[in-house]
């Protein structure tokens, strides 16, 4: 079954289109699941800090009120869940998560584009080059800590962090990581924007380690535009580079969807 639980809109800043363009788009494509999860608002100690590619926290019941008509309006043809792609910050998470609260979203997906926060100066864009063994480390416990929380129920692209040091640090740290996704049951995704423009994610070697340890796998459009969710082509380049890896992706039925602490 078609699916694809990783959909942005416009209010993040960074993507393009109507809400209906991505539903309809989904439809055309033969969709049967479409999740929408655009970047969450996150909260901020340093309240000179405005985070601008992603959706402000006064956008988010807009957000979530057009979401839930188009589910109605769409409800024979396509299954439309709200939910959002969220960073785990430590610091300001029990704020995040009582501010999302009343929201009652369908999922959350993990996005960890921060090491650290980003408003911090000893912060990290993970996916910034040549980094350290320290940075790995600190990106590892701080998902992990952040997918121990119960409210995630798909890890976005988990091989955005990159590391240029020993290859087999980097093996031993990712599998720690792929194993204590696995044993929480958190499906892991294949991220097809990254792979659509070549950045340094997906990343193969990670993905023989995903192998290795045998996690679940779902492939994420990540669309930042309606015509990202009609590229078959791109769908199925995916799913060949991961079956060349040994893997393939679950069925929409195999995610939990991890909601009842939301
Ligand atoms: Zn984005
Ligand atoms: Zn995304």
């Amino acid at each position: 079954m078609k699916y694809n639980l990783h959909t942005h809109t416009k209010r993040c800043n960074h993507a393009e289109g109507e809400d209906r363009e991505y539903v309809e788009n989904a439809i055309k494509a033969g969709m049967k699941v479409l999740g929408f999860s655009d970047h969450c608002p996150q909260f901020f100690p340093k309240k000179d800090y405005y985070s601008y590619f992603r959706m402000f926290p006064e956008q988010a019941f807009e957000y979530a009120e057009s979401v839930r008509a188009l589910q109605k309006e769409y409800a024979s043809d396509i299954k439309i869940l709200l939910g959002f792609e969220a960073e785990y910050y430590p610091e300001t998470y029990d704020e995040f998560i009582s501010f999302i609260r009343p929201l009652k979203l369908d999922y959350m997906l993990l996005g960890q584009h921060f090491v650290g926060n980003e408003y911090d100066e000893d912060s990290y864009y993970s996916a910034e080059k040549a980094r350290g063994e320290r940075f790995l480390t600190q990106y590892v416990e701080q998902v992990k800590e952040g997918l121990s929380k119960g409210v995630f129920s798909v890890f976005a692209h988990p091989d955005i962090v990159y590391f240029s040091g020993s290859p087999s640090f980097y093996r031993d740290k990712m599998t720690e990581l792929c194993r204590f996704a696995k044993e929480r049951g958190i499906p892991l995704e294949f991220n097809m924007l990254g792979y659509a423009s070549k950045r340094s994610y997906p990343a193969p070697e990670f993905w023989r380690i995903v192998a290795e340890v045998g996690n679940k796998v779902v492939l994420g459009y990540d669309a930042h535009s309606p015509q990202m969710l009609l590229r078959d082509d791109m769908a199925d380049e995916c799913r060949r580079m991961l079956n060349v890896c040994g893997l393939s992706t679950i069925d929409f039925e195999e995610i939990t969807l991890r909601n009842e602490n939301l």
